[in-house]
This record gives structure tokens, sequence and C-alpha cells, in this order.
């Protein structure tokens, strides 16, 4: 059982005080009828809400697909960058997060939502999600380089980086292209601190952009930066 004001709040529909205005204006009907008060139980299997003569589907959790552009920090809070938690309403999503972090000069997917038991299974080194990233360089990348990262690279840490596979690309993403000429596609199974950079440190070229393309089998497509989505049913048990 949830209170009714919980209830619109959890499905998104606003803040605590939005939702109180529209349940006073008799916008929200359960079971019908609009007699209803922010604090009444409801159940939230049974109950049926509309809201502005819409059904409402009970969604405790939210999961969203956020197109992270360059220059906001992977947070949600900072004294002194932008956060991806600033494109967000504060209200609205209190309680979200980013799962995972991607550096600040870093682009593309990133998923922002209210399930901690999600983010801990998508960011746990135990599941080996996939993680694919466009990186530009500024230089070319050997074709030896594939096998190299095939086998797993030592970058420095305890152990090398567990096989990642390595796409040379021929052309550039339009519209995403530093002043580099030479790109790459990666697929990583970990996520470790400027994981990237460093495999590609290792190899003895540059990043000079870096984005994320798709990870556990969803992709970023053609989300504008700075813009978010909501996952469908069948995306989130994709990555679940
Ligand atoms: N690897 C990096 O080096 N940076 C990121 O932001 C993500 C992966």
């Amino acid at each position: 059982m949830i209170r009714l004001d919980k209830y619109l709040t959890d499905c998104a529909i606003g803040t605590r005080s939005e939702v109180k205005k529209l349940i006073r204006a008799g916008k929200v009907e359960v079971n019908g009828s609009t007699d209803v008060r922010p604090e009444m139980k409801l159940d939230e299997l049974k109950d049926q809400v509309v809201v502005n003569k819409m059904p409402v589907v009970y969604e405790k959790y939210g999961y969203y697909l956020f197109h992270k552009p360059a220059g906001c920090v992977t947070a949600t809070k900072d004294s002194m960058h932008k956060t991806v938690m600033d494109y967000f309403d504060a209200r609205t999503f209190a309680g979200y997060s980013p799962v995972g972090r991607l550096d600040i000069d870093t682009e593309g997917f990133l998923l922002v939502t209210n399930d901690g038991a999600l983010a801990h299974h998508l960011i746990s080194p135990a599941h080996h999600v996939p993680k694919t990233y466009y990186v530009e360089t500024d230089g070319p990348v050997p074709a030896s380089a594939v096998e190299l990262f095939d086998k797993g690279i030592d970058i420095g840490d305890d152990t090398p980086t567990l096989p990642a596979e390595l796409v040379i690309r021929q052309t550039m993403e339009p519209g995403d292209s530093s002043a580099a000429k030479y790109a790459a596609e990666v697929t990583i199974y970990e996520g470790r601190y400027h994981q990237v950079k460093r495999m590609f440190q290792a190899i003895g070229r540059k990043v000079v952009y870096l984005k994320r393309i798709s990870m556990g089998g969803l992709a970023l497509g053609q989300l504008p930066k700075g813009e978010y989505r909501k996952l469908t049913e069948t995306e989130v048990e994709l990555i679940s």
C-alpha cells in the first residue's frame, strides 16, 4: 500500500506539491472517483489511477537514457561544473542518479535511474556488462592493437584488462568528430578508471574524443546531446 501523493511522484507525474495541486484541482481519479486525498492509501497493483484523463501505471522505478555532453560531470552535485542531474528536474527526479561514471570530457550513453539494485548490477565487475565506445585518436591505431586488446592489455593495474573488442574504423562519426582523422570502436566488459584512454595510451595513442555509444545491448541512437528519454519496458528488460 502506498499514499496517493507518493504513488504519483514515484510515477514522475510531478513533485509532491505539484501532485497535491492536481489532486485538489480534481484532475486525479482513483477507481473512477475524484473524491481523493493525498494521504489516501492505494494498492499499487489493483487501484486504477487516472490523471488528466490518462491512466497511470504504477512504476516505483524509472529508467532514463541520457546523452551526456562534454563539460558536465557524472555526479549529482558539484560546486564547479554542471552535473548530469542538472539536466533533470531536481524535484521530479529526487532519488535518481547516474549509473557508473563517464569522464568530464566523455560524451554519450548514460543511464539515470532510482533503481539502486539495477545500477549495482550494471556497474558490478562481476557482471561484465559490455560497453562500446567510439574513439578518436591523435594518430592511426595499428592493426596489431586488435589482437593486443583481445588478449588483455597491461594498463598499469595489478591485472591486465579483460579481452576487449577493437574495430578500427575507416570513417569518422559525422557531427561528433574532433579535428582528428583516426577513429575506432572498442567494447570493454569492465569499468576501470579512465580505462579506454589508458588502453589506447598503452598502444601509444592519445584519445582526443570519446563517446559511449552503447551499453548492455542498448544503443544511444539519435538521442540529441543533453537530452534524455524514458526507456521502454523491453529496453529495461534487456539490461536487467
Ligand atoms: N574510459 C575512459 O577513459 N573514460 C570514460 O569516460 C569512460 C571509459
